[in-house]
């Protein structure tokens, strides 16, 4: 079947519903390709991209150097399984490890999900069958499949799917004393994202992972940083726990690591490098050496370009102009870098959502009072500056009773 250059948005979205599986609500948008910070729709209308494909699409839209590496890479082997070595998959895990300065060791996946169901089995084979309890916390979010949905504090989504393989223990997050008393010798893992993404982009109080840290050390628990979302730039560091001063025994990554393409990483640092062995775990298609090329291109064209430091700039320049904005449905934005949630007075995120896409600005209703802005980590002053003028008469347009 050919893909039809005359398809409209609303063919797409019926045949969608019809072939498709209706675990998503059906998207309102057929895009069809993407520059810089700029997305098209099948339509040809033109959006600013300020949610990047959910924080994955770290250099923007079809980025030369992203392109060029693939392409070449594809041209000259697409996938060798892991029966053979590549040389792009061994110059990451040393690329990612160089950017730690830390003794750890990498294991390569697809997806998020699947980078901490592999920080689950390296908790399992490293703490043993003694430790049976997890601890996680409220709002967090660390994924879909059976392990790493276990762990998600989401009722909604979790609930219907119980029950799982093993003990979890909730804290609420952010309450350190909550987690000193959660976290005994009955504790294999702590598991943490250092701003929870999808509970709406609510960083973790001062100190806390500095606490985390310490409660796991008292009690001889592994401390695992979901960096899925926070990781690779999103926060201006390289990986948020670094602006903390706080290793983890273990750190999943994906999202934005291969800039599009899918790639996860589970990286354990120290013993827990070494925990798994031969035969433990696996992955056919897992650090394929294009998604590996690919992310290679993301970190070379971050460092080149100091997009860290475009990071902390533009995203302080969206933060500022967003908390300047004086408006009845605003309350107030939280968050670091380029990741930010505005928080609204009313749980009204989907009709700003709505309204800003009608604006020609793609954003996430994260939660019902919440709308999430992740960014390429390319964009540009004038492209924040784009958005902070047209906010306010987003909101205005969300509020009214039609919206
Ligand atoms: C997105 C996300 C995941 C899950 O990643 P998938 O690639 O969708 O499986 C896990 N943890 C965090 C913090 C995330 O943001």
């Amino acid at each position: 079947m050919n893909v039809n250059a005359n398809v409209n948005g609303e063919a797409l979205r019926q045949r969608f519903e019809a072939g498709m599986m209706h675990n998503y609500g059906t998207p309102p948008l057929a895009l069809a390709r993407g520059e810089g910070s700029r997305v098209w729709d099948l339509d040809g209308n033109r959006y600013l991209d300020l949610i990047a494909g959910i924080a994955v699409s770290a250099l923007g839209h079809a980025h030369p150097s992203i392109v060029k590496a693939v392409t070449d890479q594809v041209g000259k082997i697409a996938h060798t399984s892991n029966l053979f070595l590549h040389e792009p998959g061994v110059l990451l895990a040393e690329k990612l490890r160089s950017l730690l300065h830390q003794d750890a060791r990498v294991f390569f996946c697809n997806s998020g999900t699947e980078a901490n169901e592999a920080a689950l089995k390296v908790v399992r084979r490293k703490q043993g069958q003694q430790r049976p309890v997890i601890v996680a916390a409220d709002h967090s979010f660390h994924g879909r499949t059976m392990g790493a949905l276990a762990i998600t504090g989401k009722e909604s989504i979790r609930a219907p799917f119980a029950p799982f393989g093993f003990d979890v223990r909730w804290v609420e997050y952010g309450d350190a004393d909550a987690l000193h008393k959660a976290v005994d010798d009955k504790v294999a893992a702590v598991f943490l994202e250092p701003t929870q993404g999808e509970g709406g982009v609510i960083p973790a109080p001062a100190g806390y992972l500095e606490e985390a840290r310490q409660a796991c050390d008292n009690a001889g628990a592994l401390l695992v940083l979901d960096e899925i979302q926070s990781g690779i730039g999103r926060t201006g560091a390289w990986f948020a726990h670094q602006a903390e001063g706080v290793t983890p025994d273990v750190m999943t990554l994906a999202k934005g690591l291969g800039g599009g393409l899918p790639i996860g990483a589970t990286i354990g640092f120290g013993e827990c490098g070494a925990a798994l062995v031969a035969g433990d775990h696996g992955s056919t298609f897992g650090g394929n050496p294009v998604a590996c090329a690919a992310a290679l291109a993301v970190i070379d064209t971050i460092e080149k370009e100091n997009i860290l430091g475009n990071v902390k700039a533009v995203g302080e320049t969206l933060a500022n102009g967003i908390a300047a904005i004086d408006h009845p449905l605003l309350s107030g934005v939280r968050g670091s870098g380029l990741w930010l949630g505005a928080v609204l007075t009313e749980p009204k995120a989907p009709a700003v959502n709505t309204a800003a896409r009608q604006a020609g600005f793609l954003v996430n209703a994260v939660q019902p009072d919440v709308v999430r802005i992740a960014p390429p980590l390319i964009l540009t002053q004038a492209e924040a500056a784009e958005f902070i003028g047209a906010f306010p008469a987003i909101l205005s347009k969300a509020q009214e009773p039609e919206a």
